[in-house]
C-alpha cells in the first residue's frame, strides 16, 4: 500500500506540532474514554487513543467491503433462523466449550418454549485486513464478523474531523478534503429506532445492557443521544439490575424497574467472566421476553468462530442462501483460509501442518474481545499439547493475514510520541431489522478503521492495543 505521508512522517517538528493540535481536537470533538485509574468517573476523562495520520486504504477494497455488507447482514440473519445449521455446526464445539454450550442451552430452551419476540434487530461489524500478495497487490480478507456489542461506532463518527484538521496543519489541505464523512452512530440508532417503533409501545424504553466497568461509555452515549434526539427513552442497566428488578408479564413483555422495555441492546454479555448464576438467569429472562434483543441469542451464536469456519466449507453458503448466488460470490471473495480442528483425518492433517509451520496460521478459541488468539511459537506449543485430545475442537485455525505495514504515530495519553510500523483493520457496520420473516431494513451503517503497531499480533482498541483511525482512500 502506498506510504501516503512519506514527506512528513519523519519531520519531528511538524509531527510534534500536529500531535498537539490533534489531541486538543480529539478532546473537543468528544473522542473520549474514561481512564484506567478512574474507570467509573466522567469528571476525569482522557482522549481515546488514535493515530496522528489517517491511514491509506485501497479504494477498491474499501468499496468492496461496503458492497458486501448487506450480504453479510442477510447471511447472519438467515443463519440465526436455521436451527438445524446451528445445531450441526456447533455440535462438536459445545461438547468441549462450556460458554458456547451454555448459550446454546438457552437458545434451545427459548425455541422449545416458542419465541415471543417478533421483531429482530441486528447490529454487526464485519472486520477485514488487506492481505498483501507476493506480487504486492492487496486483497480484502475478513477477520471475523462481530454480531454482539460491536463497538466504536460512536467515537469513530468523530475522528474524521480530527484527522481533517491534522492534515491541514501539515499543509495537506487537498487531501484533508478527501476524508469521507462517517456516522455509524446515526446508522445504528436508525436501526434501534426502527425496531422500537415496530415493537409498538410509545412508553416502552430502549435498554442498553452495559458492563459494570464502563470505560467506553462515551462511545455508547453517541448512540444514546441519537435516540434521545428522536424522543426515544434510553436506560442503562446491568445484568445484575435485570436479575434484581426484571420480570415478564403474562404475554412475556419485559419490565425492568417498572419500565417496559422494547429493545435490549447488548454492550455486554460476550465473555464468560460476566456470567455468574444470577447473570445467566437474567440472560435467560431477557431471551424469553418479547423485547427485541440486539442480538437475540441465535444471532450471537451465528457470530462464533466455529460458524465462521463452517461457512468457508465449499457448498455451505450455497445451501444457506440458495436464491442469492451473487451474494454468495461476494461473501466468498472475502474469506481467508479457515480450517476445522474437529476430530478425524481432516483435523489431524491441518493440526500437523500448523505445528510444522505455525507462522502461517492463527489459532482461535470461541472467544470475543481480543487477546485470545494464539500465534507463532505459542500456537505450536498449545496445538502440540491438545492435538490428540477433544479439546482441540474448541478452536479453529485460520490463515494468517499479512498486511503491508506503514509508518504512523499512535497517540495515547501518557505515552511518548514515537513513530511505529503499523497495520490497519477495517470494520463495516451493518444494521438490519426483520419483522416476522420480512427484512424491513438492511444497510451498511458506516465504517471503523483501527490501527496497531505490528509488534502486537492481537487485540483491539478496548484491549489497549489498537487505536482509532480514519481511512484515506488511495
Ligand atoms: P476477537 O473476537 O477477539 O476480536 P478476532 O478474530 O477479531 O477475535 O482477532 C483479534 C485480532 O487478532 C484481530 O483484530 C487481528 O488484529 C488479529 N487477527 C485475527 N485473525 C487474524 C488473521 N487471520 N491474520 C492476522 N491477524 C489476525
Ligand atoms: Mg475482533
Amino acid at each position: 500500500m502506498a506510504a501516503a505521508w512519506q514527506d512528513v512522517v519523519r519531520d519531528a517538528a511538524a509531527v510534534r506540532e500536529a500531535a498537539a493540535v490533534a489531541v486538543d481536537a480529539a478532546l473537543l470533538a468528544g473522542v473520549l474514554m474514561r481512564t484506567g485509574e478512574q474507570p467509573h468517573a466522567s469528571d476525569v476523562v482522557n482522549y481515546a487513543p488514535f493515530t496522528l495520520l489517517p491511514s491509506a486504504v485501497p479504494r477498491a477494497l474499501f468499496e468492496q467491503a461496503y458492497a458486501v455488507q448487506q450480504d453479510f447482514n442477510l447471511l447472519v440473519d438467515t443463519i440465526s433462523q436455521n436451527k438445524e445449521f446451528l445445531e450441526q455446526t456447533l455440535a462438536s464445539t459445545i461438547k468441549v466449550d462450556n460458554f458456547t454450550a451454555r448459550l446454546f442451552r438457552i437458545y434451545m430452551q427459548v425455541l422449545e418454549e416458542g419465541l415471543a419476540q417478533t421483531v429482530f434487530l441486528g447490529i454487526n461489524r464485519s472486520d477485514y485486513m488487506f492481505d498483501c500478495g507476493l506480487d504486492g497487490t492487496a486483497a480484502l480478507r475478513q477477520i471475523e464478523i462481530n454480531t454482539i456489542a460491536a463497538s466504536f461506532g460512536g467515537l469513530t463518527s468523530r475522528t474524521a474531523d480530527v484527522h481533517r484538521l491534522v492534515l491541514k496543519v501539515l499543509g495537506k489541505t487537498e487531501e484533508a478534503a478527501q476524508l469521507l464523512p462517517n456516522n455509524p452512530a446515526q446508522g445504528l440508532a436508525l436501526g434501534i429506532a426502527k425496531a422500537w417503533e415496530l415493537y409498538g409501545s410509545q412508553r416502552a424504553v430502549v435498554m442498553f445492557l452495559v458492563e459494570d466497568v464502563q470505560r467506553n461509555i462515551f462511545d455508547q452515549r453517541c448512540v444514546e443521544n441519537e435516540l434521545w434526539s428522536r424522543n426515544i427513552r434510553v436506560v442503562r442497566k446491568r445484568f445484575r439490575d435485570v436479575f434484581e428488578h426484571g420480570s415478564l408479564d403474562a404475554s412475556r413483555r419485559l419490565y425492568v424497574d417498572g419500565q417496559e422495555v422494547a429493545v435490549v441492546y447488548y454492550r455486554e454479555g460476550y465473555v464468560p467472566q460476566v456470567y455468574d448464576q444470577q447473570n445467566w438467569e437474567a440472560r435467560l429472562l431477557l431471551e424469553r421476553s418479547r423485547a427485541v434483543k440486539c442480538p437475540d441469542i441465535a444471532t450471537q451464536l451465528a457470530g462464533t468462530k466455529k460458524v465462521q469456519q463452517e461457512l468457508s466449507r465449499p457448498g455451505t453458503l450455497e445451501k444457506l442462501l440458495p436464491r442469492h448466488p451473487e451474494a454468495v460470490a461476494r461473501i466468498r471473495a472475502t474469506f481467508a483460509g479457515l480450517y476445522s480442528l474437529d476430530e478425524g483425518e481432516e483435523g489431524d492433517r491441518i493440526a500437523a501442518t500448523a505445528i510444522a509451520d505455525p507462522d502461517r496460521f492463527v489459532l482461535k478459541p470461541q472467544r470475543e474481545g481480543g487477546g485470545n488468539n494464539l500465534y507463532g511459537e505459542e500456537l505450536r506449543e498449545v496445538l502440540q499439547k491438545i492435538k490428540d485430545s477433544p479439546e482441540r475442537t474448541s478452536y479453529i485455525l485460520m490463515d494468517k493475514i499479512k498486511p503491508q505495514p506503514a509508518l504512523n504515530y499512535l497517540l495515547r495519553a501518557h505515552s511518548p510520541l514515537q513513530v511505529s510500523e503499523c497495520i490497519s483493520e477495517l470494520g463495516i457496520f451493518g444494521v438490519y431489522v426483520r419483522q416476522g420473516r420480512e427484512l424491513v431494513l438492511n444497510r451498511a451503517a458506516g465504517h471503523l478503521l483501527r490501527t496497531k503497531a505490528t509488534e502486537h499480533a492481537d487485540g483491539g482498541v478496548a484491549a489497549g492495543v489498537a487505536v482509532l483511525d480514519t481511512p484515506y482512500l488511495v
